[in-house]
């Protein structure tokens, strides 16, 4: 897309979990991708007229790079439809010949048009917490968040507001990396004087290498997830908790078994012996 232009935009609904912006395949017509990033769970495309287009997955959403032939590059698909057309909600038909086509059966997807100057303050990031792989984020950062708080740390992990894009998932699979019980406080990884304790250091790290490692991965497919060429991620293979309730803990000398917990209406999955 980088670079792309829109040459037309094919709109087949009137919303996905929210409406459309006005105008919405119309404003989009013409304008060039200038730069493509994410923040939290929303991947961003700059526009040459100083807007921004905001995409979001929800819960089931993939996008898919389709092309006639012609053009051979990692990650498009060489194929005219997708598996299941009827949920192609919206195509982007790009100057550089490709379809973009974005593919929702839940419909909890999003997109919107924002100015690129109000983005931060916009109601998607306004309340948005730290960027966890972003140079702002390590064992202080952590430890600030934190200090004082008397929930789960687990619930903290998954909580928006305070770190940006960590889903159920990553949380369970950092606090494993970090030995981290998540039923611990949040507040107790926290010395008094508001520094990381060790534990806050190894969990700040945890979180980081997970997310490098699911991204390296392609992320996890369990149920929806797909990358743009129509392929599965791989991260699910190389969970060392999540959703392994029951099984031996994968950490070389525990003799530990993976729990399951539910904790702020979601499953949590830990080893209770080497997690404290
Ligand atoms: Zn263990």
């Amino acid at each position: 897309m980088v670079g792309s232009r829109f040459v037309k935009v094919e709109k087949r609904r009137a919303d996905l979990r929210v409406p459309f912006p006005p105008r919405f395949a119309s404003r989009l017509t013409g304008r060039t991708v200038t730069g493509l990033g994410r923040r939290g769970k929303y991947l961003i495309a700059d526009l040459d007229d100083g807007n921004v287009l905001l995409l979001h997955l929800g819960m089931s959403g993939s996008f898919r790079v389709e092309a006639n032939g012609g053009i051979r590059r990692a990650g498009i698909a060489y194929r005219a439809t997708g598996k299941h057309a009827a949920h192609d909600h919206v195509v982007f038909h790009m100057s550089s010949g490709v379809r973009v086509v974005f593919n929702d059966p839940r419909r909890f997807g999003l997109m919107d048009l924002v100015r690129r100057a109000e983005l931060e303050s916009s109601r998607h990031f306004g309340a948005m917490g730290i960027e966890p792989l972003g140079n702002a984020f390590d064992a202080a950062a952590l430890a600030r968040l934190l200090k004082g708080r008397k929930t789960p740390v687990k619930s903290a992990l998954i909580d928006q507001r305070l770190i940006a894009g960590i889903g159920n998932i990553y949380a369970c699979e950092a606090l494993w990396r970090a030995r981290v019980s998540p039923k611990r406080t949040a507040g107790s990884l926290v010395t008094r004087a508001g520094r990381p304790t060790a534990a806050a250091a190894r969990l700040a790290e945890g979180i980081r290498s997970v997310l490098e490692d699911a991204i390296k991965a392609g992320g996890s497919s369990l149920r929806d997830h797909m990358r743009t060429d129509g392929e599965l991620g791989e991260f699910q293979y190389a969970f060392a908790v999540y959703d392994r309730e029951g099984e031996p803990c994968r950490r070389r000398g525990c003799k530990g078994t993976v729990s399951a917990i539910v904790q702020s209406g979601r499953t949590t999955y830990y080893c209770p012996r080497c997690q404290r």
